[in-house]
């Protein structure tokens, strides 16, 4: 008879072993010191802090022995999850029960759609403020569903100013006034807000949300993707004065239709249960500093350091945009000798800084510095640009 060494007569034992418990998680040195000041405008920069608690609480969530990725979004778990989101947004921004808040997929440029076909006919004359490509694109889509107008372009200076919303002519039967409180690309911010002669003001906050306290009653609608500062991509908020939800157009598609996702407390279908998750961390973290009027002070101390770094380069660096508007969210500089811009991105990059290449349709660079960017990076930032001029003036 054959023999099998290797085949023992005995029957082993079957252990069910769960290879993911047994897991290490990385020690805490190890994890900061392979982390990059990521100065990318968006998917952007998050809190450390809520990256650590959603690690913690990523494998079982309160004990629920699940992941929030693999929860109903009907059970109580995740309604808990979206409620407290919720309520802390509206703690947050101060949003009162006149406004419903709305979670949604699709991000802002769906909603550059969703607008009109929610709050306008096809006939109805609308009215945008155009101070950059996000705008731009928002007007160019409401064309499908209303009778826009670009009211005040800055494209002819190349998107660097806000109008004086005394010189602004709007149309007199204009249902909403539109404008994108802070352009990503080209770095230019609403400080104040236009009032609309007639209509409602309507507001894309993608980039600059939750950066500051904002009086929410002067608005009808704001709207915001996630991913800069209050999340990851795929989460879409929308606020909305209850009286202008329920007259959409016949042709809105279910999932573009304010009232359903109203009456269904944003759970008309799945949502992206994780990405609100997150969120919701972030709208606690952002309590926890102390709401929106300390997480301004922290923005303006960064935002400061970095336009003074560029303003007192004599030239070797600077800013095209107005100084009255510039944006605390995303900082655009281009290099006098713009030969080295290459460079320059390449070893900031070395030194752990990265994404500060400008939009591909402005060129130069651009530092996006939302509420998670830690005041230390900008200073890493700066100190970098005063040694780059010094070795290339
Ligand atoms: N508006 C602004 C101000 C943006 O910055 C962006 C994205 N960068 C958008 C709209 C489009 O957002 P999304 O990619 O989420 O559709």
């Amino acid at each position: 008879m054959a023999s099998f060494p290797n085949v023992t007569n005995k029957v082993k034992a079957f252990s069910i072993k769960c290879s993911a418990t047994a897991a290490t998680p990385l020690s805490q040195s190890q994890d900061l010191e392979e982390r990059v000041f990521n100065f990318a405008a968006g998917p952007a920069t998050l809190p450390e802090k809520v990256l650590k608690k959603a690690q913690s609480e990523l494998y079982n969530w309160h004990g629920s022995g699940m992941s929030v990725m693999e929860m109903s979004h009907r059970g109580k778990e995740f309604l808990s999850i979206i409620q407290k989101a919720e309520g802390d947004l509206r703690a947050l921004l101060n949003i009162s029960e006149d406004y419903a808040v709305l979670f949604l997929q699709g991000g802002a440029t769906t909603q550059f759609a969703a607008i009109p076909l929610n709050i306008v006919k096809p006939e109805d004359s609308v009215d945008y403020v155009v101070t950059g490509s996000w705008g731009d694109k928002a007007f160019k889509e409401a064309q499908k569903y209303s009778k826009p107008k670009v009211i005040w372009s800055g494209k002819s200076e190349k998107y660097t100013k806000i109008p004086s919303f005394d010189s602004l002519e709007q149309t007199p039967d204009s249902k909403y006034l539109h404008i994108c409180a802070n352009e990503t690309i080209h770095g230019v911010e609403f400080k104040d807000y236009p009032d609309p002669k007639n209509g409602i003001l309507v507001a894309d906050m993608s980039s600059n949300f939750c950066s500051k306290p904002v009086d929410v009653s002067k608005f009808g609608v704001i709207y915001a993707g996630a991913q800069k500062n209050v999340g990851p991509s795929g989460v879409t908020i929308v606020i909305i004065r209850k009286d202008l939800i329920g007259d959409a157009q016949g042709i809105t598609p279910v999932m573009l239709d304010y009232k359903i996702h109203a009456e269904n407390n944003s759970l008309y279908n799945t949502p992206p249960c994780f990405g609100i998750y997150m969120c919701g961390l972030v709208f606690d973290d952002l309590l926890a500093q102390g709401g929106l009027k300390e997480v301004e002070k922290k923005n303006k101390k960064k935002g400061d350091l970095l336009y003074n770094a560029i303003d007192e380069s004599k030239g070797f660096y600077r800013c095209p945009v107005d100084k009255s508007v510039r944006s605390l969210m995303n900082v655009p500089f281009t290099l006098e000798k713009s030969e080295l811009e290459a460079e320059f991105i390449k070893e900031a990059a070395k030194e752990k800084m990265i994404q500060l290449k400008g939009h591909r349709s402005v060129g130069g660079m651009r530092a996006s510095i939302y509420n998670a960017m830690p005041f230390a990076g900008v200073e890493k930032l700066v100190a970098f640009m005063k040694d780059f001029q010094a070795r290339h003036a």
